[in-house]
């Protein structure tokens, strides 16, 4: 788990954030999340603001939440991670994100990262998200109603790709779309039993590390 515990300063003060936000905020700590970034965006973004006002009250606790269509918004823990794995070591320009969902992922990049894309195969999931994203005000993000198994071709390459979702095998297609010396963090395996994977483009070929259990909903083919 060396990649996790990179970066690693002193606790900063999470002022902006509200009591809630604060409790998240020091259960990831404790949780092993120490890159100050990471924490400063999860801090910023408001997790209420991408789930339905039944589950609104329950935004800040450290778990996964339905938002419809079968599909869940990533618990913080697992966003924040992925993040600080993403962000270990380099600093990536334009990161791809296959899974939209809710769009939270989405908007935690975003404050990290200059430019930020993201495809969802379901499409009313895909216009929610784009539209939240909008009235929050990000303007740094491209949202696609694609077939993430396929990367996004039309703005590849990436330096870094962020799947949200379990897949079987590792598509190809992703790392095709990697740039020189980019990032793939993917869970792989079965549904919701999968291993957290991190691939390195090291010129021709590649890295692999195995960063241990995670679970998430499948990555399915095709557009709905
Ligand atoms: N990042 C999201 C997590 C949503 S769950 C969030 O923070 O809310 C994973 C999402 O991946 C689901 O919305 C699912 O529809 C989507 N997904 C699954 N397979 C996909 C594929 N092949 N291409 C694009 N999105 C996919």
């Amino acid at each position: 788990m060396s990649l996790l515990r990179m970066h690693q300063r002193r606790s900063g003060g999470d002022a902006a954030a509200g009591a809630p936000q604060q409790r998240l905020i020091s259960a990831l700590r404790q949780q092993g999340i120490s890159d100050e970034r990471v924490l400063a965006a999860i801090a910023k973004v408001p997790r209420h603001a991408f789930v339905d006002d039944a589950l609104k009250n329950r935004a800040y606790e450290n778990n996964a939440l339905p938002i419809g269509h079968a599909q869940t918004i990533s618990q913080p823990w697992v966003v924040a991670m992925m993040t600080q794995v993403l962000l270990a070591g380099r600093k990536p320009q334009r990161v791809l994100e296959v899974g939209t969902g809710s769009g939270y992922q989405t908007a935690v990049l975003a404050e990290l990262v200059p430019t930020v894309f993201t495809v969802e195969r379901i499409r009313p999931l895909s216009e929610t998200a784009r539209r939240r994203l909008a009235t929050l005000g990000y303007r740094n993000i491209h949202c696609g109603y694609a077939d993430g198994m396929n990367g996004w071709l039309p703005y590849a390459p990436y330096d870094g790709i962020l799947v949200t979702a379990g897949a079987d095998t590792i598509p190809s297609a992703l790392i095709q779309q990697l740039g020189p010396s980019g990032r793939l963090v993917i869970p792989v395996g079965s549904h919701g039993a999968q291993s957290l994977r991190v691939i390195d483009r090291r010129g021709a070929g590649t890295r692999e590390q195995d960063l241990g259990r995670v679970s998430f909903v499948p990555l399915l083919a095709g557009k709905v």
